[in-house]
C-alpha cells in the first residue's frame, strides 16, 4: 500500500521522502507517510476551509456578473498548490479551473444564474461572458420597465400622469409656502 501510495506523489514530495530514509521503506505505513508529509507542506496544502467557501459562494445581491467572478477566482487561488514544478502547476491550474467554473456557475443568482446553469459553459471565460451578456439584458428589461411605469403613474397631489407624490412639485411649492 505504501508503494502505490509513494508511486502517486508528486516530484516535489518524492524529493522529500527521498532524503529521508526510514519513510522510503515497504514497511512504513501509509498514515506514517502522510503525516510526514503533511508536516512537511502543511502551509503549502490547500485547507478544506477554502474548498468549502468557494463551493458555497453565492453572489450577493448587488454584486455583478464581472465582481462575482473576482470573487471566485480570489477564493479559487486559496484551493491551489503552491509548487515551484511548473508541470504540476499548469495541471493544478487547469483543475482547479473546472472547480472554479463551477462554483461561478452554481453561486450566479436569479435569471442570470438560470440562463448560464442551462447553457452549461465549459470555461470560465464563456460562463463570464453569457453572465455579462445576460445581465446586461436583464438590466435593460428593468431599465425599461421602470420608464413604463413612471409614465403611467399618477400623483395623488395634483392627479397628473407622470410622477409619483413624493416628487410632486405642487408639494414642494405648498411646503415651501
Ligand atoms: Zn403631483
Amino acid at each position: 500500500m505504501a508503494l502505490i501510495a509513494k508511486s502517486k506523489l508528486q516530484s516535489l514530495a518524492l524529493q522529500y521522502l527521498n532524503g529521508k530514509e526510514k519513510l522510503l521503506k515497504d514497511s512504513c505505513p501509509y498514515g506514517v507517510i502522510k503525516k510526514a508529509l503533511f508536516d512537511r507542506f502543511s502551509d503549502k496544502l490547500p485547507d478544506q476551509y477554502h474548498y468549502t467557501q468557494l463551493q458555497d459562494a453565492v453572489q450577493s445581491k448587488n454584486e455583478s456578473a464581472e465582481v462575482f467572478e473576482d470573487h471566485c477566482r480570489k477564493l479559487c487561488l486559496e484551493t491551489v498548490w503552491r509548487v515551484d514544478d511548473e508541470a504540476i502547476h499548469v495541471i493544478l491550474n487547469e483543475e482547479a479551473e473546472h472547480r472554479l467554473v463551477a462554483a461561478y456557475i452554481n453561486g450566479l443568482r436569479g435569471v442570470v444564474g438560470h440562463q448560464v446553469k442551462f447553457r452549461m459553459p465549459a470555461t470560465m471565460d464563456e460562463a463570464v461572458r453569457l453572465a455579462v451578456t445576460i445581465e446586461n439584458a436583464e438590466q435593460q428589461k428593468t431599465a425599461e420597465k421602470q420608464v413604463f411605469t413612471t409614465a403611467e403613474v399618477i400623483c395623488y397631489q395634483c392627479n397628473q400622469k407622470g410622477h409619483i407624490t413624493r416628487n410632486c412639485r405642487a408639494r414642494s411649492l405648498q411646503n415651501q409656502g
